[in-house]
């Protein structure tokens, strides 16, 4: 009997006619986390199985945190279906465990086995009684399920269950960019985004000499961290943002800095999500949070592009947007201090209910269509990569 990690379907057993595509996506997303190890995946209709030599606590555990998982299953495969062997490992396998009240479930996807799901159970929960001292079946609040799964040439059984992260493998839903900053609440929307089966690209607008290359490591190092759920490096396309913000802070009264920034930020986001084939802009803001996520000032930004905008984080407060980031492991590197171009031309009273004809009218002062092709020409494409100081987190 060999230890063995099956993998329950769940919400992709929707999927009817593109389930092919989830699975095999998520088995080379499997293969792609668990590369170091020196493992096995194989998959039909009702399961994938993944065997290891290796570490099987830590494969089972990455495994358990791979979109597209919702359950995962601690099970043994015994050598063939025949009902002997399912007896003989049956004893065996009981014999350790502790428990007082137990029930078997049988699932028969073979159905040229001669007995049918219910007599199986019934079999085997007699021959759990004869071989263990003082258990009893309770079929209503068993302390123990015992399963026992029949399929074409090999039998499972099992008794632990194990509730995995979810969603749906990433790159089957299509792609998104991603507008990474150096804060808390970008990384956790990317990560949201990837659940839900989005494979990223991101953007990040950086400001030298305002801005320090600190700033930009640090949101290579999220985009790096941000990849181990993404299966693959991230690509990040970093835009030279300084001619830009220097063109508003001149030209711009200072309390709408932020929204036509904003404006201008988007636009160049939707410009190159669609060169990159990226479907739908993802970023980290939260309703209320600050001047710029008010509703209005989100739908005054929001109106100079058609692609849709997904903000996977708008409706949690900041602490539950920090668990995530603590749970996902990108908080340490978020609340490093260093400045984003953001923070740095933030007016001391930015307008809450931003008019959209204001936009407007101060955007026709600057040339702003030069500069944003400008930008988009001198943007340098890298991938997220492991810095320095992450070593020192
Ligand atoms: P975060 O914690 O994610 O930085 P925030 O609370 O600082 O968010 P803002 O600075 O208003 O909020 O930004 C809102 C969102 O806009 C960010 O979550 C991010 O998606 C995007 N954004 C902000 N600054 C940049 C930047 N320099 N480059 C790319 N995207 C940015
Ligand atoms: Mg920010």
């Amino acid at each position: 009997m060999e230890k063995i990690i099956l993998i329950k379907y769940a919400e992709l057993n929707t999927k009817k006619d593109n389930i092919n595509m989830f699975l095999k996506t998520l088995k080379q997303n499997l293969e792609k986390r668990l590369c170091k190890y020196d493992i096995e995946i194989t998959y039909d209709k009702g399961r994938m199985f993944v065997k290891t030599e290796d570490r099987f606590d830590e494969v089972e555990e990455i495994v358990r945190n791979t979109f597209g998982i919702h359950e995962v299953i601690t099970g043994y495969e015994l050598i063939n279906n025949s009902l002997e062997e399912i007896e003989k490992q049956t004893i065996l396998f009981v014999k350790d465990l502790s428990f007082k009240t137990f029930k078997v479930e049988t699932k028969r996807s073979d159905k040229t086995f001669p007995l049918e799901s219910l007599e199986v159970s019934r079999r085997i929960g007699g021959l759990i009684l004869k071989n263990k001292e003082n258990v009893k079946v309770d079929v209503h609040h068993p302390e123990l399920v015992f399963h026992i799964e029949i399929r074409k040439d090999k039998a499972y059984i099992y008794y632990e269950t194990k509730k995995a992260v979810g969603g749906y493998p990433v790159g089957t839903l299509g792609k998104g960019l991603l507008m990474l900053s150096g804060g808390i609440d970008s990384p956790v929307a990317g990560y949201l985004a990837m659940k839900r089966g989005v494979k990223i690209e991101a953007i990040y607008f950086e400001s030298p000499p305002h801005t320090s290359v600190e700033a930009k490591e640090k949101v290579l190092s999220l985009a790096h961290k941000l990849s181990e759920y993404a299966c693959d490096e991230i690509k990040v396309h970093i835009i030279p943002f300084t001619d830009i913000q220097e063109a508003i802070y001149k030209n711009v009264p200072h309390d709408y800095l932020v929204t036509i920034m904003r404006r201008m930020m988007y636009r160049i986001s939707a410009r190159v999500a669609y060169q990159n084939r990226c479907k739908i802009l993802i970023n980290g803001e939260s309703i209320g949070q600050v001047a710029s996520q008010t509703l209005t000032s989100m739908s005054v930004i929001n109106e100079v592009v058609k692609m849709p905008v997904i903000r996977p984080v708008a409706c949690f407060d900041k602490l539950e947007i920090i668990d995530i980031s603590k749970k996902i492991g990108t908080y340490e590197t978020s609340i490093l201090p260093y400045e984003d171009c953001c923070t740095i031309f933030v007016p001391t009273h930015p307008v809450i209910n931003p008019l959209k004809e204001k936009c407007e009218e101060y955007e026709a002062l600057i040339p702003y269509e030069k500069l944003i092709e400008e930008a988009i020409q001198n943007k340098t494409t890298v991938k997220g990569i492991k810095q320095e100081f992450e070593d020192l987190l």
